[in-house]
């Protein structure tokens, strides 16, 4: 709630727009780097009154590896990042952090004695702090001069040194950014978490912040769990992504692994733009005969969701494939999609092009599938 107030009065205080992209950040290799922690959820459930925002939730982190939580809203990833950071407790199951108990039924270990590193969606700096202050701010129990040398090389290695002693109501929203993740890094956390920490920024600096951040992970080495909604910025930053639903992991993996082969439904339309046919194996084959190695050792009756992958869907001349009608051409930058209406599907299909293999509205195609771009999955999932 403070945080959100923070952020009213910064976007108050400063109109303009979102600066900071080309501001120079700190020396590469300047993060003082942490001694990063295993970090294992077993079991993990959380339950307010009949409702269940985490079911089961058994999860292993490296130490130095990075996760990304990605789930649509209320799926239970700040939940869990919650659980990990020790602001909320669990209602079943564990928390440990290199094989120690941090939260359970035997021991409860409190945030400030974790060594964990939080980084808020809105920043939640402190306007009456200068921005050294805010970033020393996590750095209590330590000598006073020590806490701020260790602040000061925080911000340097974010490049705002030279603004150390000003307020935070100078800075751009970028710059914002830079200062919460110094104050993140400062204590040197073992385990580091970030909730939505990119989503307050427009889209063109949020890739340079993403990959700035990236490169400052790598180089402290700390654990980090990242909560995004967005599968791209997870596929960007993530080791691995673990996807929620319903408060619990769907699947967990390596991006590639998500993207190549999601387990179901509700993953395959997290990491790309598919095409779905309600139909059985019978009908596809007989349409699309060059999908047919996708539907070996399915029951040619079975109630199927087939899904091509946009980029899946070749638009050749007339005498190839199935007869199809352009009837939409969108023209997204460098890429085009065109809606074809195909004989004997009844929805149109969508096909992904380069911008320059576009072809006219009205235009006569034949169409046919690239087998690698097809998935199927029972109808009954997702
Ligand atoms: P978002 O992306 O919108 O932040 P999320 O995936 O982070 O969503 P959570 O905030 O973890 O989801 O919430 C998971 C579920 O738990 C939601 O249904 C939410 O309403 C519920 N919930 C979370 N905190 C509480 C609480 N303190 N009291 C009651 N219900 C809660």
């Amino acid at each position: 709630m403070k945080g959100e107030f923070v952020n009213r009065w910064f976007r108050r205080q400063r109109p303009r727009a979102i600066a900071g992209r080309g501001a120079a950040w700190g020396a590469r290799g300047a993060a003082a780097a942490t001694i990063a922690a295993r970090l294992t959820f077993e079991n993990v459930a959380r339950r307010y009154g009949q409702t269940y925002a985490l079911r089961d939730i058994s999860l292993d982190i490296a130490p130095g590896e990075i996760v990304c939580l990605l789930g649509p809203s209320g799926c239970g990833k700040t939940t869990l990042l919650r659980i990990a950071a020790g602001i909320e407790k669990p209602s079943a199951g564990r928390v440990l952090i290199n094989g120690q108990e941090v939260a359970g039924p035997n021991r409860f270990v409190p945030p400030e004695a974790r060594n964990v590193g939080l980084m808020f969606q809105d920043f939640a700096l402190f306007p009456h702090l200068t921005i050294l202050d805010n970033v020393a701010f996590g750095l209590k129990g330590i000598p006073k001069p020590e806490a701020e040398q260790a602040a000061m090389a925080a911000l340097a290695r974010v490049g705002l040194g030279a603004q150390a002693r000003e307020y935070p109501h100078i800075l751009s929203g970028g710059e914002q950014q830079r200062v919460a993740l110094a104050r993140a890094i400062a204590p040197r956390p073992s385990v580091l978490m970030m909730d939505e920490p990119f989503s307050g920024l427009d889209v063109q600096l949020r890739e340079f912040m993403q990959d700035q951040t990236l490169t400052i992970l790598r180089e402290m080495r700390a654990t980090s769990i990242i909560v995004t909604h967005n599968p791209e910025e997870a596929m960007r930053l993530g080791d691995r992504i673990a996807v929620m639903r319903g408060g619990r992991i769907v699947q967990v993996g390596p991006s590639e692994a998500l993207y190549r082969r999601p387990r179901d439904l509700f993953v395959a339309r997290f990491f790309s733009e598919v095409n779905e046919i309600h139909t059985t194996p019978r009908e596809i084959a007989a349409l699309f005969p060059e999908a047919a190695p996708a539907l070996d050792g399915l029951a040619s009756e079975a109630p199927i969701v087939f899904c091509v992958r946009e980029r899946g869907v070749r638009l050749k001349a007339t005498d190839e494939g199935l007869a199809g009608r352009v009837l939409e051409v969108r023209f997204l930058g460098d890429q085009a999609v065109i809606e074809v209406a195909v004989a004997g599907l009844e929805a149109p299909l969508r096909a992904r092009v380069g911008d320059g293999d576009a072809p006219k509205r009205g235009t006569e195609v034949g169409v046919t599938l690239d087998p690698g771009a097809v998935l199927v999955f029972p109808q009954s999932e997702g």
